[in-house]
């Protein structure tokens, strides 16, 4: 996907700390997101309440998340839906001249190593781009970061029978596999004090 889903013009708020505007919005354009077994399908809609103010540095974003994940039980491999409500607040700092923005990147006296440096460009401080702020991250981050790794239909789903692929809960009580080894079948009769009385006794 070429273009950015997650862009959010603030061209309505005026640049005057104090001020603030809030939006319901919906993306409904985007690629999946999450991971193999569970996930925000793609265009599935991600509603978003918006709230953004203006403050000295930049402007302070603050949104719910809300939306709804779907995949396959980690056990019994059935639909799972999860409902994803989360929050995320972020600063995003105004460049007002592009060239100043260059010379506070530029090499220092107190340069942190470059490592370091990338880090908190990318984890640290969002910019504005121009009047856009980039949603994407922190909307990425609130539902990913937060969707369980090893979803199950329910906590005690017994899952599948490993011989014939079933599920236990559709199977009967004593479900078994007779013919499946001769030895066994002969080992499970013979240690079957439990088990119900032969014809021959009484
Ligand atoms: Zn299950
Ligand atoms: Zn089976």
């Amino acid at each position: 996907m070429s273009k950015n889903p997650f862009l959010f013009n603030t061209h309505d708020l005026p640049r005057r700390p104090g001020e603030m505007r809030e939006y319901e919005l919906t993306f409904d354009e985007h690629e999946a997101l999450g991971f193999e077994v569970l996930a925000i399908a793609a265009n599935e809609p991600i509603d978003i309440d918006l709230r953004i103010e203006s403050v000295a540095e930049g402007i302070l974003a603050t949104a719910t998340v809300r939306t709804e994940a779907s995949g396959e039980c980690g056990r019994c491999l059935d639909a799972v839906y999860y409902d994803v409500n989360e929050s995320f607040q972020e600063l995003y700092e105004y460049i007002e001249d592009p060239r100043q923005a260059r010379k506070k990147n530029k090499p220092g006296k107190k340069r942190v190593n470059k490592a370091e440096e990338e880090d908190l460009d990318e984890d640290l401080v969002r910019q504005m781009d121009g009047e856009l702020i980039d949603l994407d991250g922190p909307i990425r981050d609130a539902i990913i970061l937060n969707l369980p790794i090893n979803p199950l239909c329910s906590a005690d789903c017994p899952g599948l029978c490993p011989d014939c692929g079933m599920k236990w809960i559709e199977l009967p009580e004593e479900h078994e596999h007779a013919p499946a080894d001769i030895r066994w079948a002969g080992l499970e009769n013979w240690s079957g004090g439990k088990s119900e009385p032969g014809p021959t006794e009484k």
